[in-house]
């Protein structure tokens, strides 16, 4: 299968290690030229648990690929999807699929602007990665993806690529409650990720303040409550366990929206807590802590450009 990941960054170079190493024909594409050369220099350098590796895998700017490939990855952030899969027309063919594990909802619609529907997969990863320089990057936790076409489209593909991804190293599982696992990410990035963005704080922090605990609990209610309205049937326990977990076990981890504001780079709200503040507005719904902690953020996205 010939694979194009696009958006070579800390999650495309993991996923398309793990397509390298299971046999796959996979090309990193990337507009950053340095990291681009880095990689074509001495192979992609990965730091795992289990050790390092230097990967032979090709890196490319979007207008080198002049021919459809099988399967096009999306490893974009989600506000620069649209433009990177403009950027590769030539590799989008009657036959291409397209896979989104990016973080957030609306990566299935997203897709959709640029291949037929039924040939647009969307699913969640639960792996950590870390883009430490020019052609490296650093996974050190556990995790997993899950996948699915977003719409109508046959399973089969999506079951070959998961296959792939778990011969690779990355287990993966092709699963047709994919929206419901997608809703549920999304639910807790809205409700753990702004609050650490905004105290510049990890989880651990956020566990000792009833401020915190209160407005975390709130706002996992508040999506659930849309995601149901909108066909979705979650239930919120799990997602409160969860935000629980993250809070006492991850005491530590520096949630992805953090990391954006301390390095003055644009965050995902968009595509999170936005995203969900559609979703409730269509369905004639009220989420007040969601839609404060939304504008927070997008004040603070404010200050990057202006
Ligand atoms: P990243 O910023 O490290 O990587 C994005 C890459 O896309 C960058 O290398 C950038 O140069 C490239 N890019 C930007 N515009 C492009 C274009 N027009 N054409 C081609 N490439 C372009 O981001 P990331 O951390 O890998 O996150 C990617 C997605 O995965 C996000 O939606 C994120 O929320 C999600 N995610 C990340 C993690 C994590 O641990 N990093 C975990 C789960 C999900």
């Amino acid at each position: 299968m010939k694979i194009a990941i696009l958006g070579a960054g800390a999650m495309g170079c993991l996923y398309g290690a793990a397509f390298h190493r299971a046999g796959a024909e996979v090309l990193l594409i990337d507009v950053d030229q340095a990291h681009i050369d880095a990689i074509n220099a001495g192979g992609l350098e990965l730091e795992t648990r289990a050790g390092t590796e230097m990967l032979p895998i090709p890196a490319l700017r979007p207008d080198q690929l002049d021919a459809p490939v099988d399967l096009v990855v999306v490893f974009t952030k989600t506000f620069q999807t649209d433009r990177a899969l403009g950027g590769i027309a030539a590799a989008i063919g009657p036959d291409t699929q397209l896979l989104s594990l990016q973080n957030g909802l609306g990566n299935d619609r997203r897709l959709a602007e640029h291949a037929a529907p039924e040939r647009v997969m969307v699913g969640a990863s639960t792996m950590p990665s870390d883009l430490i320089g020019l052609g490296k990057v650093r996974s050190h936790g556990e995790g997993g993806s899950r996948l699915f076409p977003a719409f109508e489209g046959e399973a089969d593909f999506a079951v070959r690529v998961a296959d792939l991804l778990t011969a690779g190293g990355i287990p993966t599982t092709a699963d047709p409650a994919i929206h419901q696992v997608i809703w549920s990410k999304a639910i807790f990035n809205a409700a753990m990720n702004p609050l650490c963005a905004l105290t510049l704080r990890t989880p651990g922090f956020l566990f000792l303040h009833d401020e915190s605990r209160d407005m975390i609990r709130t706002v996992v209610d508040e999506g659930v409550g849309v995601a149901r309205a909108s066909g979705v049937m979650i239930e919120a326990q799990p997602i409160h366990d969860l935000t629980h977990v993250s809070m006492t076990d991850h005491a530590n981890h520096e949630a992805s929206m953090l990391q954006d504001v301390k390095a003055g780079r644009r965050t995902e709200i968009d595509a999170i807590n936005g995203a969900i503040l559609d979703a409730a507005h269509a369905a004639g719904l009220s989420v007040p802590v969601t839609e404060t902690l939304y504008r927070m953020l997008r004040l603070q996205d404010a200050k990057i450009s202006t």
